[in-house]
């Protein structure tokens, strides 16, 4: 029989973990798949251990991982991926925001084929239109445009994944959120499903506004990687051309300036822009073959093939 794993990222919840409990088992009861529910707990400072504890005490498909310090959510939630046994993967936020009767509809969308449904949470940020719900939609867009995966609320935590899809994904920063992105760019099959959202009643929410600027950063650097990761030389060495490119028509140009007679060396900025831009484009170039170095040793020291296969045929 095919098993589910509930992955749920804890920081400071000790006053939903019981609802949020029985809402899952509730859910759980009814679908006919193997389960377990492995709760991630991030270094809380409240009760939430203890809650998890004698939650878990009383049921054998309840598993409780616990970090020795803060380490963020995305950290939790690679903590779950790494442990978790199931054929499929869902992830959902322990603050009650998300509801766990949305998950059936998850697997029937993996049943039709999708590799990673990802929740949208439509309802979110009412009443606060100008703050939150204007910028996230901007984060959202900026992202579906950068990346190519239309979604329209990367931060909902509650996604399912079909497990072999995610389970070679490396998470750092605040990646969690990209990987329907990844598992896009490595030909899996996306999909989108709007989603209940109810508002935190207890505890507080761990972030602010100023997220969305790591989250775009992390973008940038993923944009890069998918890019550029198999050929850093051919950014950098790019880059490289052409600043040596600009340096040698600057200096070009001092030369006859000074021939024609119109300005000495010293009277123009050409001659110092030409020097800098030479010394840029040999460094830029430098840079690339040191990246293509450590490039080769990411790689070739794990193993890691630079490709992905579906399926093999009489091999
Ligand atoms: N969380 C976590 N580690 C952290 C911060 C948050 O595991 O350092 C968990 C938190 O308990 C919740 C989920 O991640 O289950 C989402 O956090 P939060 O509700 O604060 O964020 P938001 O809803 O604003 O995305
Ligand atoms: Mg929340």
């Amino acid at each position: 029989m095919k098993k589910l794993s509930i992955i749920l990222p804890v920081y400071n919840e000790e006053g939903n973990l019981l609802k949020l409990f029985n809402e899952l088992d509730d859910v759980v009861r009814k679908i006919n798949l193997d389960y377990e529910m492995i709760f991630v707990n991030d270094g809380s400072k409240d009760k939430s251990l203890s809650v998890l504890d004698e939650i878990a005490g009383r049921n054998k498909n309840v598993k409780v991982i616990d970090f020795t310090k803060n380490f963020g959510q995305t950290a939790a939630i690679s903590a779950g991926i790494d442990n978790a046994a199931g054929d499929i993967l869902i992830f959902i936020d322990s603050d009650l925001e998300n509801d766990p009767r949305d998950i059936p509809v998850f697997l029937g969308m993996l049943e039709q084929g999708y590799d990673v449904v990802s929740g949208w949470r439509e309802k979110r940020w009412q009443g606060k239109l100008l703050t939150r719900k204007l910028p996230s939609s901007i984060a959202n867009w900026l992202i579906s445009f950068i990346s190519g995966v239309k979604l329209h609320d990367y931060g909902c935590t509650l996604k399912a994944y079909r497990a072999k899809f995610v389970k070679n994904v490396r998470l750092y920063g605040e990646m969690h959120r990209f990987i329907p992105i990844f598992i896009s760019w490595n030909g899996g099959k996306v999909g989108e499903l709007k989603v209940n959202y109810r508002p935190r009643q207890r505890g507080k929410s761990n972030y602010g506004i100023l997220r969305t600027f790591s989250v775009i950063l992390d973008l940038l650097l993923i944009k890069f990687l998918e890019k550029y990761m198999n050929r850093p030389i051919h950014f950098f060495g790019g880059l490289g051309f052409a600043s040596f490119f600009l340096g040698t028509l600057s200096g070009l140009a001092a030369v006859v300036l000074k021939i024609t007679g119109l300005r000495s060396f010293v009277a123009t900025p050409l001659p110092v822009f030409s020097a800098l831009l030479l010394i840029v484009g040999v460094q830029l170039i430098a840079l690339g073959i040191v990246a293509e170095i450590l490039m080769r040793t990411y790689y070739e020291s794990q193993n890691k093939p630079s490709y992905n296969i579906k399926t093999k045929i009489n091999l």
